[in-house]
């Protein structure tokens, strides 16, 4: 652990029972996120990357290993530490429609945590719900208007709106705008940007879009398989990402300048992800791995620090990256 950690994770795992058989959603997860910066994590859908934001924001209690916050282990069977961190610790779900209460007016669910946590009087919440609208780039005349009447854009400034009433240190963003109208998603990206740098947040940005990943985020983690593939900072990982599986997901990223499009060599990946309830032995993804040897079949590689910061699971990196 970083001694400047703000959240810290160690060999953190998260099963469930489906009807008797263990799925493994996340697999021994370790990383730190300092304070103030923003760590993008992406990966295919089912990867295990929601079910990890809900694992860090104390929605699920992990199976297995430890979360840290500002060095001080995070025990959510406690209330207290529960109720205290659920004022430090908001999130931003996928689905604008689906995360507000359609009978509470918008003043209200951007002032009911405010209430639960007991911050401010009346008259003083009122005027922090205003604060808040305007801070998102909505009109406080909006305070008594309800979520039917708003886009699906206008609603997740309302939810960011609400996430900021409770003065959180640290953000869980999970595909905030994959709802979204691709015209309006760019300005949610560049709300959540300055409100980050305003106010010092630390946050955990999911996504599948590596683009968008690479734009928000300081460092990005790769995820497979329930399984922390490769991360490290992410100009190093969006331009020289050393793990196959990460290598066949930027092949993806359409370029915008044509020749270099044409140019590009597509890594195609074969086959589906194998079922998180059989997972085999060995690296997590030598089934759809075109380098797999013997040993990839049988030894699971440990995420290691190849270069300074970045560092990746795979037995053969050196190899595939034609190092000496
Ligand atoms: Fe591919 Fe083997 Fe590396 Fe896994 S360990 S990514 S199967 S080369």
């Amino acid at each position: 652990m970083r001694h400047e950690s703000f959240l810290s994770l160690c060999k953190v795992s998260k099963d469930f029972n489906v009807n008797g058989s263990i799925l493994k959603a996340v697999n021994q997860i370790s990383f730190d996120i300092t304070k103030g910066e923003t760590l993008g994590l992406v990966g295919e859908s089912g990867c295990g990357k929601s079910t990890l934001g809900r694992v860090v924001m104390g929605v699920y209690r992990p199976s297995a290993g430890e979360i840290y916050i500002k060095g001080k282990k995070l025990d959510i069977k406690n209330g207290k530490d529960r109720f205290r961190y659920a004022k430090i610790a908001q999130m931003i779900f996928q689905d604008p429609y689906a995360s507000l209460n359609p009978r509470m007016t918008i003043g209200d669910s951007i002032g009911e945590g405010m209430e639960i946590h007991k911050m401010y009087n009346a008259r003083k919440r009122k005027e922090r719900v205003a604060e808040l609208l305007e801070t998102v780039g909505l009109n406080k005349e909006y305070a008594d208007h309800f979520p039917h009447e708003f886009s699906g854009g206008q609603r997740q400034r309302i939810t960011i709106a609400r996430a900021l009433a409770m003065e959180p240190e640290f953000l869980v963003c999970d595909e905030p705008i994959s709802a979204l109208d691709v015209s309006i998603q760019s300005q949610i990206i560049n709300l959540l940007i300055d409100l980050q740098k305003k106010l010092n947040l630390t946050c955990l940005f999911i996504a599948h879009d590596l683009d968008i990943v690479h734009y928000i985020s300081d460092r990005i983690a790769v995820m497979y398989l329930g399984n922390l593939m490769e991360i490290g900072d992410s100009d190093e990982v969006y331009n020289h990402a050393l793990h196959p599986y990460s290598q066949a997901l930027l092949s993806a990223v359409p370029i915008a300048d044509p020749d270099l499009e044409q140019q590009k060599q597509r890594v195609i990946l074969e086959g589906d992800v194998p079922s998180p309830i059989n997972v085999p032995k060995g690296c997590p993804f030598a089934g759809r791995c075109r380098y797999a040897q013997a040993k990839c079949r049988q030894e699971r590689p440990e995420l290691i620090e190849v270069k300074s910061g970045h560092a990746t699971a795979c037995h053969f990196v050196k190899e595939i990256n034609h190092w000496r």
